[in-house]
């Protein structure tokens, strides 16, 4: 018997692909016809990014290192996969946070005393972020989609509400961690639309400190939880498990070593060419490959300009495995960043067996550091071992060699919301338009975090499925 179901295929086998293609099998409402759904993947394995190398009791993230549990998607499909028992919430220690600045680690004070009584800031920073309580919201914020030169850069947004010296000390080296960029660069309202609300519906930073810390004393008094806070979380076996569990639990094909290379729209549907190979005709199809990828076989000229031309930064992670006597500093956290301002070449160094309970052998510790600088790309292993141990050396003192090390390379790793980067989506959404049933998705786009995948996943669903309603339901 013929599946006269329509049939979707998903580009790109990464946790947003998954994501949606688990969406697209498992409607929340009952009675939603369900299409046949074929994830198409490069690789030779599912996860795109999120892959933990195993080697004896090291588990050494290649990519994400965890998600904040803040995002009820991520938790929900965790959950729906059969990963509730797997979810591994990070250690108490993980909430103290280091920066190297002026040549040495210093902690970032997570409360006004310590904020006063720490040597992060100089005695004119410290009044200036006070003052921050007086600045005057923008009026036009929100704006960044549709007109774009009212997008500001994180550094100008954090330069004008806290002043340059926080700009510099705090927000470039968490830009650097988290996106591998410049924060004179990245878009606030692309990269961290949150702070934009934030400042938009309370006026200003510190109020919205206020009013948000009433509003979880209000919700903990009527018996909530209070709040979204975030505890940092990954899974027993890794990071993963998660693209892992959504593969294993999908009902459709998932094709592995499927690099797609051209999309062809015909009366009957699409059909994707993996080089030799033509797959389909399909009745929609959800491309979630990086944007660099989709430039390449995109069928519009204008969505391939702007596809080509959202930036990615490149990222050399090291994992380093010492004997714990070996480690002059007691690791006592989550690790450290680096600002911009110090010169150094690694980004930031995580302490792994600090922050999960597993990923390393008593008696033993396991870091894992990050090189933004693209020229370490085509460096040998040993020579980024030899350069990332010195440095490594200069910030924690150590006293041994190695016990094991991998590096991981990644040429594009993760996209940078350049600013006038919501501008650039209003009119790729105006390109794509024009090739309908072809809709985009993942990280490339509204949210580089695993968190923001996850949850774009089910309005991504929701897209798809409202095309194949209008195109008559049950069409093949
Ligand atoms: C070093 C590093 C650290 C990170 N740390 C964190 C973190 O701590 N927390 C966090 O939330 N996020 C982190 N991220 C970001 C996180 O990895 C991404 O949010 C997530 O992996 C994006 O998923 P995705 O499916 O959009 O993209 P990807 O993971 O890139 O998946 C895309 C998939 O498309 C496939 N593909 C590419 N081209 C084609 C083609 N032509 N045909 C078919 N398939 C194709 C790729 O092989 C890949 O499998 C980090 C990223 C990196 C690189």
């Amino acid at each position: 018997m013929t599946d006269a179901r329509p049939t979707v295929a998903v580009i790109g086998g990464g946790v947003a692909g998954l994501a949606v293609a688990w969406r697209l099998e498992h409607p929340a409402a009952a009675g939603t016809p369900v299409p046949a759904v074929t994830v198409i993947e490069a690789a030779d394995r599912v996860g795109g990014n999120l892959r933990t190398e195993v080697d004896d009791e090291y588990r050494v993230e290649w990519g994400p290192n965890g998600f904040l549990d803040s995002e009820p998607a991520t938790l929900e499909l965790a959950k729906a996969a059969g990963l509730g028992d797997e979810i591994l919430r990070s250690s108490d220690l993980a909430r103290r946070r280091f920066l190297f600045v002026r040549g040495q680690l210093r902690e970032i004070p997570t409360s006004p005393g310590r904020f006063l009584a720490s040597d992060l800031f100089s005695l004119g920073a410290k009044l200036r972020i006070c003052s921050e309580l007086f600045v005057p919201g923008r009026r036009d914020l929100g704006l960044a989609a549709t007109r774009p030169e009212t997008d500001e850069t994180v550094w100008q947004f954090g330069a004008r509400r806290l002043g340059a010296e926080f700009a510099d000390t705090m927000l470039d080296p968490m830009v650097r961690g988290i996106t591998g960029g410049e924060c004179r660069r990245v878009s606030l309202a692309a990269a961290f639309p949150r702070m934009v609300d934030l400042e938009r519906d309370h006026g200003g930073l510190f109020k919205a400190l206020v009013a948000l810390g009433r509003q979880r004393r209000r919700e903990k008094r009527a018996g909530g939880t209070g709040g979204p806070t975030g505890v940092l979380t990954s899974f027993r076996g890794g990071m993963t498990s998660l693209p892992d569990a959504l593969a294993r639990g999908l009902a459709g094909e998932v094709l592995t070593n499927h690099p797609v290379s051209d999309l062809e729209h015909s009366d009957d549907g699409w059909r994707i060419h993996c080089g030799d190979r033509v797959l389909g005709p399909f009745t929609a199809v959800v491309d979630t490959a990086p944007a660099h990828a989709a430039a390449g076989y995109h069928p519009d000229a204008e969505a391939r300009e702007i596809l080509g031309g959202i930036r990615y930064n490149p990222l050399v992670v090291i994992g380093v495995a010492l004997r714990r006597e070996d480690v002059g500093h007691p690791l006592d956290g989550f690790g450290m960043l680096t600002p911009s301002t110090e010169d150094r070449s690694l980004l930031g160094v995580l302490w792994t067996s600090s922050i999960w309970t597993d990923r390393a052998p008593d008696g033993t510790v396991l870091l894992r550091a990050m090189c933004g600088d693209a020229s370490w790309l085509d460096l040998d292993d040993a020579e980024i071992m030899r350069r990332a141990c010195a440095e490594l050396d200069a910030l924690y003192g150590l006293r041994g060699r190695p016990l094991r090390h991998w590096v991981f390379r990644h040429r594009r790793a993760i996209a940078e919301y350049e600013v006038g980067h919501l501008a650039r989506l209003s009119a790729l959404d105006q390109a794509v338009s024009r090739t309908p049933g072809l809709f985009l998705s993942g990280s490339s786009y509204r949210g580089i975090a695993v968190n923001a995948c996850m949850k774009e996943a089910e309005p991504t669903a929701a897209r798809v499925r409202e095309h194949l309603t209008n195109l008559g339901g049950d069409r093949p």
